[in-house]
């Protein structure tokens, strides 16, 4: 484990450069930051957290992940105690997500601040279709300024679908919103070297330097008993931005104005630093990771060298034959008129779609269509150019077309 202190992370940027300078992100406030001790939910605490979202919003990107719907449906259904079972807990989300909205809304809305619910299974990660929808559906949120307010979908979620917590959700939204930076509030102050309920000694890292066992092994069993996931899921979580080049900073979650202060960049909570990047952004590694492409697609030597030499999106147009049958949303190779795989992508189109669109500008889409799903038949942001590429001879210009 590192955990000394060191002047700069890898990206060659301090703690508090990348704390101040993010400008989107994921702030996951945890059912123990919302609830008092015996689990009531915690309306001071809610409304202050609401005032430091509404000035964070002011010059950042915001996307909240929260949970609070299970300890606000235990509430208003008068149980005595956060139900075990998975019925009871998709009860009383059911109960508690509106109860939770509703006062996002009611505190936040007077100040300007539009709130959108946002609601998740593990199911529309794992699928790309469903993943890339719920990512534009996101993005023109954030184009709306509007704010929004992901939680897992309790009352659909079995188990084999579930995130299992809210750390792990707030994980995934990292790469799902292309945040520079998630931030964790949670009940705890940190990461410390030892239990600092049974250790009087233990200390709080202020920085760690990568996740490996040794550091998993530090945050031992820290759950509140209120919540789902403990220090160990946290550390996972900020593992898993970790892979796509984004920090995580773990912070109190109880302490009022600690949003502000972490977003100035003092030294509180646990700061995770992200492992060094190589060349390829790993969001793109993550994307493509394990996944065999479903289908081709061949492009004409003007999108090769748009896609090659000026890091450009593919375009139908570009495009002169599809194949194989795929979904909107499946991993495709691209392939150069020698046949040569240059790229790997998820497409924007599925197969039949994408045969009628090939060789068209952007356009002629809706009318061939009657509706337009993308601009792109690949994104950029969904591309990731093969290593085979330096070793082609460069090709000859010709008119370009993607
Ligand atoms: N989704 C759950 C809720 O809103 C929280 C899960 C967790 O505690 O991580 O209550």
């Amino acid at each position: 484990m590192k955990t000394a202190k060191k002047k700069d992370s890898a990206a060659g940027k301090s703690r508090k450069d990348q704390l101040r300078s993010a400008r989107r992100i994921v702030v996951k406030i945890g059912t123990g930051v919302l609830t008092q001790s015996g689990g009531k939910f915690d309306r001071a605490r809610f409304e202050s957290l609401c005032d430091e979202l509404h000035r964070a919003a002011q010059t950042r990107e915001v996307v909240v992940v929260s949970s609070g719907a299970v300890a606000l449906g235990v509430e208003r259904l008068g149980l005595l105690a956060r139900p075990k079972d998975i019925r009871g807990k998709q009860a009383a989300a059911a109960v508690g997500q509106s109860r939770l909205m509703r006062l996002y809304d009611d505190v936040l809305g007077p100040k300007g601040v539009t709130v959108a619910q946002v609601l998740l299974t593990h199911a529309d990660i794992q699928s790309r279709t469903r993943y890339l929808n719920a990512r534009r559906a996101i993005a023109q949120l954030i184009e709306h300024r509007a704010l929004p307010i992901i939680n897992e979908n309790d009352t659909v979620s079995v188990e084999e679908l579930k995130f299992g917590d809210n750390d792990t959700l707030a994980g995934m939204a990292v790469d799902l919103v292309e945040a520079e930076l998630l931030i964790i509030l949670t009940d705890i102050d940190g990461l410390y070297t030892a239990d600092p309920r049974k250790d009087p000694k233990a200390t709080r890292i202020p920085e760690v330097f990568g996740i490996d066992p040794a550091t998993l092994g530090l945050a031992g069993d820290s759950s509140s008993g209120v919540g789902t996931g403990g220090m160990a899921t946290k550390l996972r979580a900020a593992s898993r931005a970790g892979e796509s080049g984004v920090p995580t900073l773990i912070a109190p979650g109880k302490q009022v104005g600690v949003l502000d202060a972490a977003l100035a960049g003092e030294p509180l909570g646990t700061f995770v630093h992200a492992p060094p990047q190589p060349e390829t952004g790993s969001r793109k590694r993550w994307l493509l990771r394990d996944l065999r492409p479903t289908g081709q697609l061949v492009i004409d030597d003007g999108a090769d060298r748009a896609l090659c030499e000026r890091g450009k999106s593919l375009l139908p147009s570009g495009i002169t034959e599809v194949r194989g049958t795929f979904e909107a949303g499946e991993p495709v190779e691209i392939l150069s008129t020698d046949a040569v795989a240059v790229a790997r992508g998820f497409s924007s189109y599925g197969s039949d779609e994408l045969r009628r669109i090939c060789g068209l500008k952007t356009a002629d889409i809706v009318e061939k269509l009657g509706y337009k799903l993308a601009d792109e038949a690949v994104h950029r942001d969904d591309l990731v150019l093969l290593e085979t590429l330096r070793k082609r001879p460069s090709k000859k210009s010709k008119g370009e077309s993607a």
